[in-house]
């Protein structure tokens, strides 16, 4: 079994696998925290601060989205902003600092047991009186020919992943929100010509990131238009496009395609346990599910705003909530 901890602070890893013993249903945890991004780790730091027993599960690698954004400039308390990979780096260390118990383990399913919880996960079962979903949500496919079969040779749903491995060549960014955008502009310090290719006329991006984009003379706007095709054999070598107003079919050769088309929550695991709005989770105020003792958090839940300031708040208040409920059940 693996710490989220064991490349980040040599040492700690041990300790945290000591205490944790393995995942099993005999070994109780007052609280259980599912997904690793700021959301779960601000949930698992703050259930630590009521000094609750929390454990943290992660199926990749603790950061989430956060560690796949550019540079974050909207995150209070970093005036010149942050890198994302920084930002996750500084909320998980401080997770670790706090106590947090934190194991790669994949939630597969979760069911009651009796008045308590108990999580299905790849390491092995846990009983819990609480739970915070903090699973995020994943990127969406295009699901057109060309994109699963070139998935290792140049489709990419993260640029600041794989966006280095493009200088001065030339990739074509699908979408028009602000992933899309936030994507092009940080591409085309990179490449040297960046297609951004969006099915209306108009961006949806917030007004800042579409001034910067439009700002760039090596970012070329593919209005109206549709992805139809992902071509090349092993490597990408084009997309095919269609105009939506004029009929036109054209190809543009690149070598890579960033898809940016939003997200769908990862949520599948659930099953039918929870009240679901397009299959992000509806809570209340506090967090609360529509079931006792569940709590959610962050990008996973139905929520106008999926930021990580909102995903912070959103945790801490369900820290609150899970400890409320778990005081309320010691008498
Ligand atoms: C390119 C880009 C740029 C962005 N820029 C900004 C910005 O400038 N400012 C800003 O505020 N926000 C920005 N965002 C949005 C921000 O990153 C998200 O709102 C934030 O990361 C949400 O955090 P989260 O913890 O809710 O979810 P996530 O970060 O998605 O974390 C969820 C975690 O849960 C794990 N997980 C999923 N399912 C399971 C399971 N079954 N078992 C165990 N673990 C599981 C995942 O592996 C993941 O680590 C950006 C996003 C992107 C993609």
């Amino acid at each position: 079994m693996v710490s989220c901890y064991s490349q980040v602070t040599p040492g700690v890893a041990d300790t945290h696998l000591r205490e944790v013993g393995i995942l099993s249903v005999g070994n109780k945890h007052e609280v259980v925290v599912v997904g690793g991004g700021v959301a779960g780790c601000t949930a698992a730091l703050y259930s630590r601060r009521y000094a609750l027993d929390v454990v943290l599960l992660e199926k990749a690698a603790p950061g989430g989205l956060t560690a796949t954004a550019s540079h974050i400039e909207n995150y209070p308390g970093f005036p010149e902003g942050i890198s994302g990979v920084e930002l996750a780096e500084r909320v998980r260390q401080q997770a670790a600092n706090a106590g947090v118990k934190c194991i790669i383990a994949e939630v597969r399913k979760l069911q009651r047991d009796n008045d308590a919880w108990l999580l299905e996960t790849s390491e092995g079962d846990v009983t819990t009186p609480a739970v915070i979903i903090a699973t995020g949500a994943s990127p969406r496919k295009l699901n057109v020919p060309g994109e699963s079969e070139l998935r290792s040779g140049g489709v990419s749903y993260c640029a600041t992943c794989d966006g280095f491995f493009y200088r001065d060549r030339v990739v074509a960014v699908v979408g028009g929100g602000n992933t899309a955008v936030d994507e092009a502009i940080y591409l085309s310090d990179i490449a040297t010509k960046v297609y951004l290719i969006h099915r209306r006329d108009e961006l949806r991006a917030e007004a800042y990131l579409q001034q910067r984009a439009f700002a760039r003379d090596n970012i070329e706007f593919v209005w109206n238009s549709i992805v139809t095709e992902i071509l090349g054999s092993d490597l990408v070598e084009g997309v095919r496009v269609y105009n939506k107003k004029t009929d036109a079919q054209t190809d543009l050769a690149v070598d890579g395609v960033f898809i940016a088309i939003g997200h769908v929550p990862n949520t599948g695991w659930l099953g039918d346990l929870l009240e679901l709005k397009d299959g992000f989770i509806i809570t209340d105020k506090y967090m609360a599910t529509s079931q006792p003792g569940i709590f959610a958090a962050g990008d996973v839940r139905d929520t106008p705003l999926r930021q990580i300031t909102t995903a912070v708040g959103d945790a801490a208040i369900a820290a609150y909530s899970a400890y409320q409920y778990v005081v309320s059940r010691r008498g």
